[in-house]
């Protein structure tokens, strides 16, 4: 069986360094963001039959077709890595309500979104696995990132819970929760001043991240889990 992977948020960041790591292990690859353009290039630079869809994970309507779209053009999905995400940091009392919901809408219904057309896929495949991309705020929380945190705590709720609703049916759900990893996300962070809370001292790299993703996509007995990766964060605050 090929073995088909759909990367939500593979056009950039972490996950197109997840998609680079999987190209190389042989997956066919979906590459799915909102931005086309992107997405074709990063697929492109892939080498090999990998290709590219435009797609709003907080659309229930687009994530439906998209697994269409990729089921008719590269197979049926069979492991999915949810990395499509937005902040819209802020304190609590300056946040309005468009910007929450944004932030809820991607990060967390559209992993929702995502997970149910995977798995309903993956039942008529006897089995399957997902990785959903958290954060340590999901964790432990982060000053002027209440919404964002909310979301990504949310989604570890929801893919502790999936896990257990469809461990029966050999599918699997983990999720990473990174750190302050160098992408498009954090390139406005003030580096300098915020690693010297991190005990390795640095920011992290996308590739350090695909790395853990890729294990969990592939650990045949784990299931349910959150893997931190955070170069020690998660120590200190
Ligand atoms: P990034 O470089 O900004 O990339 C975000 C990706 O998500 C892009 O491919 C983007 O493509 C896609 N995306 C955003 N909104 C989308 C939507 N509504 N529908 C479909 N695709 C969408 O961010 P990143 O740092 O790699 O973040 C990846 C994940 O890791 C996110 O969930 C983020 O919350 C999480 N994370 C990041 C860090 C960090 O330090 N970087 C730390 C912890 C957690 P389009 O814009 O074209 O849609």
């Amino acid at each position: 069986m090929d073995k088909v992977c759909a990367v939500f948020g593979g056009s950039r960041g972490i996950g197109r360094a997840v998609a680079q790591l999987m190209a190389r292990k042989g997956y066919r690859l979906a590459i799915v963001a909102r931005d086309l353009d992107v997405a074709k290039a990063a697929a492109a630079g892939l080498g090999g039959d990998h290709l590219a869809f435009s797609c709003d994970v907080a659309k229930e309507h687009e994530v439906q077709s998209t697994f269409e779209e990729i089921e008719k053009n590269l197979g049926r999905v069979n492991f999915l890595v949810n990395a499509a995400g937005i902040n819209r940091d802020n304190l609590l009392v300056r946040t309005n309500t468009e910007d929450m919901i944004c932030q809820l809408h991607t990060n967390l219904l559209g992993s929702m979104l995502t997970c149910k057309a995977a798995v309903r896929t993956m039942i008529q495949q006897h089995g399957g696995s997902i990785v959903n991309v958290g954060s340590i705020t999901g964790l432990k929380g982060n000053s002027g990132q209440t919404v964002y945190s909310a979301s990504k705590g949310g989604l570890v709720g929801f893919s502790r819970a999936l896990a257990k609703e469809v461990a029966r049916k050999k599918i699997r759900v983990n999720v990473v929760a990174p750190g302050f990893i160098h992408t498009d996300m954090t390139k406005n962070l003030k580096e300098e001043h915020l690693k010297r809370n991190i005990p390795l001292g640095r920011f992290g790299e996308p590739t350090e991240v695909a790395h853990a993703v890729v294990f969990l996509l592939e650990s045949p007995y784990i299931t349910g889990h959150v893997l931190v990766v955070d170069g020690g964060l998660q120590l200190v605050i």
